[in-house]
């Protein structure tokens, strides 16, 4: 089948990592999404927050969610110069010391995309003193290359446009990828994947795959959606953080790049019910997928607003590790990918099974 072959997931990842999708403008992402997974559900509704959700039916009335959440971290204009230079906020956990001079993309209310780029005061100007300090957000600003508030107006720019980092998808090796917004367009990604698998199967549950909003400025597109869909099960997708790089301790990695599959026993905002761990343990094992666990209890999910919705929802997560994510790039191995998708399939043939 075409669509199981690398380059398949290659494009998609390509697609899903172009599109703009900082936190609460999600429009363009989700149209791209959209556009994938129509053929291959019954139902697809938007609802008032702007989470799609996607149905397929099954035999059963128990239902599985499948969540990965559409938004990236990105940022906001807050304020705009009399002489044209942008001032802005963050939209979800950035660190600030890596924003100075990199090219951005500001999305203007008719959709269009404006190129910046973040200045700060060079370094031949800073006192001595300064040049050991980093940046401050305060220091920082946009400049699309207008003279005057009045230009910027013209270009299409109000305040609350959102913007981010932008740097192109690109594959650097066979088995390496990289682009921004892999959190969370990998999980986006071995969703639609999943359901592309799955689409000629007669499912003994119903598969319910919300791509969330706002996951990255609160977990809020989840946490409704959750409450609307009333799963059995939940599990949460994601691209999580690889930390096997120069300086950081293995005991302080919470996941690695090649060892597979990462699924969590306990991040900020969950300790996942020991029933659905030993789930993705039994089936990765029978499907001979070598995993990972990431290390407690970095990070959190969607996973933790569902699980505290309604009276309580049985939730995991599972995740493709990804190193530098909330970065302008980050990088992710092919075989990390494919294998979660696998895991992820593996979840819905048989967690009605083992967890109903
Ligand atoms: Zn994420």
């Amino acid at each position: 089948m075409a669509n199981n072959t690398p380059s398949a997931s290659v494009q998609l990842l390509e697609k899903l990592s172009r599109a703009f999708g900082v936190s609460g403008f999600e429009d363009d992402v989700r149209d791209v999404i959209a556009q994938f997974v129509k053929p291959l559900v019954d139902e697809m509704r938007v609802d008032p927050l702007g989470n799609l959700i996607v149905t397929r039916k099954g035999k059963s009335d128990f239902t599985l969610m499948l969540d990965a959440h559409m938004d990236e971290v990105g940022l906001m204009i807050s304020y705009i110069e009399e002489k044209g230079f942008l001032r802005f906020a963050t939209l979800g956990g950035w660190d600030v010391r890596i924003l100075p001079a990199q090219v951005v993309k500001i999305r203007t209310r008719q959709g269009k995309l404006i190129t910046g780029v973040i200045g700060s005061v060079p370094p031949h100007v800073l006192k001595p003193e300064d040049r050991e300090k980093p940046f401050k957000l305060e220091d920082l600003f946009i400049d699309v290359g207008a003279s005057s508030a009045d230009e910027v107006q013209k270009m299409g720019i109000r305040l609350g446009d959102p913007a981010v980092p932008y740097y192109p998808f690109e594959q650097l090796s066979e088995n390496l990828l990289g682009g921004k917004a892999f959190d969370d367009r990998a999980g986006c990604a071995v969703a639609i994947r999943a359901l592309q698998e799955l689409q000629r199967e007669n499912l003994d549950l119903t598969l319910v795959c919300n791509f969330a909003i706002g996951e990255e400025t609160g977990l809020r597109g989840a946490r409704a959606a959750a409450y609307s869909i009333n799963p059995n099960v939940a599990l949460a997708l994601e691209g999580t953080i690889g930390a096997d790089v120069p300086g950081v301790a293995p005991a302080r990695q919470p996941t690695a790049l090649g060892k597979g599959p990462a699924i969590t026993i306990a991040d900020n905002s969950l300790v996942v019910s020991r029933r659905v761990v030993e789930a993705l343990e039994k089936i990765a094992e029978k499907l001979k997928i070598s995993y990972q666990y990431k290390l407690p209890i970095y990070g959190g999910t969607d996973a933790g607003a569902i699980h505290t919705t309604r009276g309580g929802i049985m939730a995991g997560v599972l995740s493709v590790p990804c190193r530098y994510i909330h970065s302008q790039f980050s990088l992710l191995r092919l075989d990390d990918f494919e294998s979660t998708v696998k895991l992820a399939v593996g979840f819905v043939r048989e967690c009605r099974e083992l967890l109903s």
